[in-house]
């Protein structure tokens, strides 16, 4: 009788066969002779059935009285019974082992306020729902680096403390770093990056990034993780084409591999997996063409908000890029297209469905006058950078890179309302606890 995942259960490797489960009882209710026991391990959820004939009359009183989030040690036969939420059922044969847990496990079948839910997120991750978008968050960055490591980049790292911001001040968090008080958390690795790739080639990293982001939006985390990429010897164009190949061999491989958990989560897999590369690009001034037909007025030079971000994705059933922004709307580093030195060259990946900004990106400046002259523009003293500048008085070549929200990402393709569920433990303006 082999200890076995329930989601090998679900997946029919064990049909008709006896097998023994062990998890934990988020739900459970009797009707008649018969108890329906909800078991949950790390894989997956399965209905277990007990009618009252099968065991002792002692176990069935004691399972029937046992309070949620008890663990259970289970053996039974696979039933394949389409009646049952998986579509596949436990008929219990023993009542291994029991671990009661204590009466009043807070989060019931009622429905709950978003706050107490937050409040209980220690206990709230282990609902169903939850399971399925943290596991599909593990496949998200496991096929990410598959990717990036057949493609031939290198993993690095740079500090979480930082002296010099790079995504502009108002979202800055301020530390006290050994009572040195202009120290700051992180908003990305970009600076550090542009370092790393003159030892290390074409690179990547998975880390934290924080933005004190004061406004309360369903798109903004205070602390968040960033899949952020950088390369020699590329233009916008290039890293347009590795953000279109990154997104779409995600999007493949969670769809191919996560389709139960997606279908629970109302995303129907086939969407994704009809995705292929280049998606569409267009620029931002026919971005804001698009949104003049639609009554939506923006005086060029302003960055979109999310009163022009959201109506725009409508108008696309795939991820897009949007290119060529105004010199003022992006970060000083960014590259001005020599062709028209009013608009960079960068590119931010929107997802369609009223998602918005998942990838923001593009090339960036590689000579030290053009850099020191953004520098001086931007109002930056260029002491604080002094150490980016060299990069540009040593092997400076053309380089571009760009950074994805992973959880803005996953928040898509699970189809979340908020970005608060794509993350275990959300940081946010009112919440740093639990
Ligand atoms: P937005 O305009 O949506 O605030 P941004 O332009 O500030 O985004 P970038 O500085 O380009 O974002 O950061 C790169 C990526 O990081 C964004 O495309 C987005 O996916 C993600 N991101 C940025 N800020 C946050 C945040 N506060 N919470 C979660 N993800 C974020
Ligand atoms: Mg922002």
């Amino acid at each position: 009788m082999p200890l076995v995942d329930i989601a090998s259960i679900l997946d029919g490797e064990h049909d008709g066969e006896e097998v023994t489960i062990r998890g934990w009882m988020y739900n459970h209710r009797s009707s008649g002779g018969i108890q329906f026991l909800m078991v949950r391990d790390g894989s997956g959820v399965i209905q277990c059935t007990l009618p009252r004939d099968r065991v002792p009359e002692e176990t069935y009183k004691r399972v029937e009285k046992l309070p949620l989030e008890s663990v259970v040690e289970l053996k039974g036969v696979v039933k394949v019974d389409e009646r049952a939420p998986n579509g596949r059922e436990l008929s219990i044969t023993e009542v291994v082992n029991l671990w009661e847990a204590q009466p009043g496990y807070p989060i019931t079948r009622k429905r709950h306020g978003v706050d107490f839910l937050l409040d209980h997120r220690h206990l709230y991750i282990r609902d169903p729902k939850m399971q399925a978008i943290l596991r599909i968050r593990s496949k998200v960055l496991e096929a990410a680096r598959d990717w990036l490591r057949e493609h031939g980049y290198t993993e690095t790292h740079s500090p979480s403390f930082i002296t010099a911001a790079c995504e502009g001040g108002s979202t800055l968090f301020s530390v006290d770093y050994f009572g040195r008080k202009d120290v700051y958390l992180t908003q990305s690795w970009q600076l550090y990056a542009e370092a790393l790739i003159y030892t290390l080639g074409k690179i990547y990293t998975i880390a934290p990034s924080f933005r004190a982001e004061k406004s309360r939006t369903r798109r903004h985390l205070a602390e968040y993780w960033h899949l952020e990429v950088e390369e020699p010897w590329t233009d916008l164009w290039g890293i347009m084409k590795v953000g279109d190949e990154l997104v779409t061999h995600i999007c493949h491989r969670v769809a191919e591999e996560m389709s139960r958990e997606l279908k629970s989560l109302g995303r129907d897999p086939k969407e994704l997996l009809r995705l292929e590369p280049p998606y569409p690009r267009i620029t931002y001034d026919e971005a804001l063409e698009i949104l003049r037909k639609d009554g939506i007025e923006l005086e060029w030079g302003d960055d979109f908000g999310w009163r022009e971000e959201e109506p725009l994705t409508r108008h696309f059933d795939t991820p897009f890029w949007v290119t060529h922004f105004p010199i003022g709307v992006k970060a000083f580093y960014h590259k001005p297209d020599p062709k028209r030195p009013e608009v960079t060259l960068s590119a931010d990946m929107l997802a369609p469905e009223g998602y918005g900004e998942i990838i923001g990106g593009g090339q960036r400046i590689d000579d030290y006058e053009e850099l020191l002259t953004r520098i001086v523009e931007e109002g930056l003293n260029p002491e604080d950078y002094s150490w980016y500048l060299d990069l540009r008085k040593w092997g400076s070549v053309p380089h571009s890179g760009f950074g994805l929200g992973v959880e803005r990402l996953i928040m898509w393709i699970c189809h979340l309302d908020h970005i608060r569920d794509a993350i275990p433990f959300p940081r946010d303006v009112r919440r740093v606890f639990p």
